[in-house]
């Protein structure tokens, strides 16, 4: 195993009190797996990721739980510790590329950068493994790209650009913040298989995040459904798709496009996520869901085994059935 994120509770300090943003979460990453973790906004999925990266804001306490990565508790680790398994071990795929490129150096001289400092290689070697790094990502003439900078570049090569970058130490751990929220359908498609291409070639385990269950549908292996910073499914990602076991996950599933019929109005999630800032006793989905029943407003469901290897945290038996 790579990964293991241990009964993980984070707590945010504000100006109106203590936010329990994420509460026990548990899930596992094996090498060369691609996981998908999926929610909307405000889910905690893009907490969890920075707090494996070691990139949580001041104000973030983590307040009990482990991060286990390769053997290792990060969560124990000084801070230059975990600089260094940042861009060395673990890369970084962010939705919006310019965040990542220095927007006055050339593409080229960037990416030699990064290589040569992750590979501690001479300045020729490193020019080379720049065009390389282009070529993997599928670039076409490398050498002209390399002389550009970011801003002459479109959105999606930039992306491209990011992940040549996050892939050049190269890493054990991906870990993709919504990667192709930002590009157009067709970009979507090419950067999600240049994800999977990576991590079949290289073995590199992904962490992809994202709100889209279309998006995890096409490359991730397993899925993990968060809603108010908790899991409540976690699965083979054709067994969440085919048969969801949690009404969040069924909503999520009612509200993609190709859900609905052409011309027809898309389904949305009615209603709002609970305040974090007091959580309800019961289970944090029930003023959205139509099967809520007393049990789930008063008493909250743990996730548990519904069927071999599939997990979902609600009172309701067996899967939910959607049309
Ligand atoms: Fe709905 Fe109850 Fe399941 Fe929560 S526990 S998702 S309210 S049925």
């Amino acid at each position: 195993m790579l990964l293991e994120v241990k009964n993980l509770y984070i707590d945010f300090e504000g100006m109106r009190g203590r936010t329990e943003a994420i509460k026990n979460i548990h899930f596992s990453l094996e090498k060369g797996e691609i996981l998908g973790i999926v929610g909307e906004s405000g889910s905690g999925k893009s907490i969890t990721a920075l707090s494996i990266l070691g990139l949580l804001e001041e104000n973030a306490i983590i307040s009990n739980g482990e991060i286990i990565y390769n053997g290792r508790n990060l969560l124990r680790l000084q801070k230059k510790e975990r600089q260094l398994l940042r861009g060395r071990e673990i890369g970084m795929v962010f939705q919006e590329p310019m965040t990542a490129l220095h927007p006055t150096m050339k593409i080229g001289k960037q990416l030699q950068h990064v290589i040569q400092r992750h590979r501690n290689i001479p300045a020729k070697e490193a020019k080379e493994a720049v065009l390389q790094a282009l070529q993997e990502v599928h670039i076409d003439q490398p050498e002209l790209v390399a002389k550009k900078y970011p801003f002459e570049l479109s959105g999606g090569m930039r992306q491209r650009i990011v992940i040549a970058l996050a892939m050049s130490a190269p890493p054990h751990l991906l870990i993709a913040d919504e990667p192709t929220t930002a590009l157009d359908v067709t970009i979507q498609y090419e950067i999600l298989n240049l994800i999977q291409e990576l991590n079949r070639k290289r073995g590199t385990s992904v962490l992809l995040i994202t709100h889209d269950l279309g998006v995890v549908s096409k490359i991730c292996d397993r899925t993990i459904v968060m809603y108010a910073g908790e899991v409540v499914e976690s699965g083979p990602t054709k067994e969440i798709l085919n048969r969801p076991n949690h009404p969040y996950t069924q909503s999520l599933l009612e509200a993609l496009p190709d859900s609905v019929s052409p011309g027809q109005p898309l389904r949305a999630i009615v209603g709002e996520t609970p305040s974090l800032l007091q959580r309800p006793n019961g289970c944090a989905f029930a003023t959205r869901c139509k099967y809520a029943m007393d049990i789930c407003r008063n008493h909250h469901p743990k996730l548990a085994e519904k069927e071999v290897n599939h997990q979902a945290a609600c009172w309701l038996e067996g899967t939910v059935s959607y049309d």
